[in-house]
């Protein structure tokens, strides 16, 4: 492999600055890629500054990930050299499990191996994630790509993408559906717009109004207030299912009394503090409270296809690598529609 360069933090409170290192060569079923796009997740931020207290340094970030193959094991049959590959959040498992067996990858038994900060199966080194010009990954956790995608625009369909349609599919959202989408940001304008290529009545709950016409434009019905009350109650039992993207603290239970009998909420943002939810706005209506991260190998490439056919993708803006700890910044103060995506040809 010739020598990886990228983006590291090198500790909690350094930002990300230029840092060399080395990927193996690809096994006999493993191909590499040289990544042309990476989308900057708000993981990356959270574990670049180690706040979930798992990060291990020099961290390279990044897991939304397109590239073209530049190599292929020997017995690798997924790709050919010169295709579109795309990595997620995991690049390995166990692979014998129930759960791997099943194409589950992300709920293996004995924890899948994430794309960077983690220790590699294979050879026991940290992996180092796509804020860099490669990657070497089994051809298993690595994706085809449909041509017909803007490439900078696919990027975060990788986390944000298939952490929103994976629950949308689970609980099973489509015509006749009312469904809620909690929060405006790089999960929720992809739940947003897969909620509505699903077929369902979809409803974009914000804390600020300023954000409706986009809401409109990319798939909702209506867009709620969730501030105001007034506004909150013509929906009081109303919903099939509601998705939670927000990572800002809040109380589930303003939302969970819009829940019809037998209506879940699925959680999919981290918020820094354990929610609050009482137990009688649950058992008025048997309600369910639940989550869901990422999906299974299977599952994200159902999705990319999905988005091939559908013209899917993520509103990005496309920033060099240089201007990252900037989009961090601006990240952290929602200025982003909706997704900061790097285009590594800036990255000499
Ligand atoms: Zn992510
Ligand atoms: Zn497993």
């Amino acid at each position: 492999m010739p020598p990886s360069k990228g983006y590291a933090a090198l500790a909690a409170t350094s930002p990300l600055a230029p840092y060399g290192f080395t990927r193996r060569e690809p096994g006999a079923t493993e191909i590499a890629v040289e990544i042309l796009y990476c989308g900057v997740c708000h993981s990356d931020l959270h574990m670049a500054r180690n706040e979930w207290g798992q990060s291990i340094y020099p961290l390279v970030p990044g897991h939304e990930i397109v590239g073209r193959v530049v190599a292929v094991g020997s017995s690798s049959k997924k790709f050919k050299l010169g295709e579109l590959a795309a990595i997620g959040v995991i690049v390995d498992s166990c692979r014998h499990c129930a759960p791997c067996n099943r194409g589950e990858e992300h709920f293996c038994d004995e924890g899948p191996t994430l794309t960077y900060a983690a220790k590699d199966r294979v050879d026991g080194s940290i992996t180092m994630g796509g804020y860099s010009n490669n990657y070497v990954v089994d051809e298993r956790f690595a994706h085809t790509v449909p041509a017909n995608l803007d490439l900078a625009a696919v990027a975060p369909l990788l986390c944000a993408g298939i952490t929103t349609y994976s629950p949308l599919r689970h609980w099973n959202v489509g015509p006749g559906k009312k469904v809620g989408i909690i929060g405006l940001g790089g999960l929720g304008h992809m739940g947003l717009k897969f909620a509505h290529a699903f077929g369902a009545h979809v409803v974009q709950f914000t804390t600020s109004l300023r954000k409706k016409e986009d809401a409109l434009r990319l798939g909702a019905n209506e867009v709620v207030l969730s501030t105001d009350p007034a506004a909150m109650k013509p929906h009081t039992k109303s919903f099939d299912f509601i998705l939670d993207t927000a990572s800002a603290p809040h109380s589930l239970d303003p939302y969970l009394t819009l829940l019809k009998q037998d209506g879940t909420m699925t959680l999919v943002g981290l918020p820094e503090k354990p929610p609050a939810v009482s137990v009688f706005s649950l058992i008025a209506r048997r309600a369910s409270v639940a989550g869901s991260m990422i999906g299974g190998m299977p599952e994200t490439q159902e999705m990319l296809d999905y988005c091939g056919q559908h013209n899917i993708t993520a509103d990005v803006e496309v920033i060099p690598i240089q201007k990252v700890n900037e989009a961090f910044e601006r990240m952290l103060k929602q200025d982003v529609k909706y997704r900061f995506v790097i285009d590594m040809s800036s990255l000499k």
